[in-house]
């Protein structure tokens, strides 16, 4: 079941920045507090939560997790209990997505990087003690990268069919990190039959590309079509995962000037990975996946 959740469609804009054109599909603008690409694999999974009639939402993420703020949201909006797993919490980290997390009351467990390499057991676990409680816990993976999940995706780009001729588009530039984002837009232009349109996913941390990879293949083969044509761009990565270079910096300031705003650990890597490797005659679209509280959580960066 699928729930209607978001505010669509999203808004596609032709932008200029840096001398380049290109065209913005803004799913930043998919709700409030639960914007960003988040909240169309929700209304697949949490369809699913209400279906079988569960008390409780679990999930998980990096303290700054734009999936886990949106989880906790529509979670409440749907009368369930938020109760999200977040890597390495440290004082300071109070803002942001993390701030948001606290105010709506979500019962957070912090986890040590240690633990969160075993983050589906421990979810696992603790379901299991919620159900003695008499409690059901619905379990949604990290970043709701599953086939489900990944559904929302597929049906954006039937949206986006019917804002722009996917006929003359060369390529479609997402951020890629847990890859379910990549692996719905690629589903829906097979399955709607747009193989001329390229998706290239550019990767934001140092996982290994054949990791990323296997996990596109796997959701593609879920949703019954064929895995060629998997595009990742590397060398946007910067040092690690949420760590921006001052490139990313530069390209956060250069896109605001555009009146478009970028976060510094999805989409100022991936906007950049698209100005510098798109052709020169190349049409080309951005999904802007949003992320724009994370960017509060690193205000220093953009300090001197
Ligand atoms: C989660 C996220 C992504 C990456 O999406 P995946 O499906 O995990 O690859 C990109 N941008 C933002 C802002 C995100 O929160």
């Amino acid at each position: 079941m699928k729930l209607d959740l978001a505010r669509k469609p999203t808004p596609l804009e032709k932008v200029h920045v840096r001398g380049k054109t290109v065209f913005v599909k803004r799913d930043d603008l998919t709700e409030f507090v639960a914007s960003g690409n988040k909240i169309r694999k929700l209304e697949y999974l949490l369809g699913e939560a209400v279906s079988m009639g569960a008390d409780v939402v679990m999930t998980c993420g990096a303290v700054q997790s734009n999936h886990a703020r949106a989880t906790t949201y529509l979670s409440i909006k749907l009368e369930k209990k938020p109760v999200i797993f977040l890597k390495e919490w440290h004082p300071g980290k109070s803002s942001g997505n993390f701030l948001l997390d606290t105010v709506m009351g979500a019962e957070i467990h912090v986890v040590t990087p240690e633990e969160y390499e075993e983050i589906d057991r421990i979810m696992e676990d603790y379901a299991k003690k919620l159900e003695k409680e008499g409690k059901k816990a619905y379990i949604i993976p990290e970043g709701g990268s599953s086939a489900t999940g990944s559904k929302g995706y597929v049906d954006m780009v039937h949206e986006l069919s019917k804002q722009i001729d996917l006929n003359e588009v060369d390529a479609i530039y997402v951020a890629t990190s847990s890859a379910g984002t990549h692996a719905g837009i690629l589903a829906g232009l097979k399955i709607l039959g747009y193989r001329n349109v390229e998706v290239r996913g550019v990767v934001v941390h140092r996982k290994p590309k054949e990791v990323v990879i296997e996990r596109i293949r796997s959701i593609l083969t879920e949703l019954g079509v064929d895995d060629d044509g998997i595009i990742l761009v590397g060398g946007f990565e910067g040092p690690d995962y949420a760590i921006p270079t001052e490139k990313d910096v530069q390209m956060i300031k250069d896109a605001g000037k555009s009146g478009i705003i970028l976060d510094p650990v999805y989409t100022a890597k991936a906007f950049r990975g698209m100005m510098e490797t798109m052709g020169d005659k190349e049409k080309v679209i951005f999904v802007h996946t949003g992320g724009t509280f994370g960017l509060f959580a690193q205000n220093s960066i953009l300090e001197g």
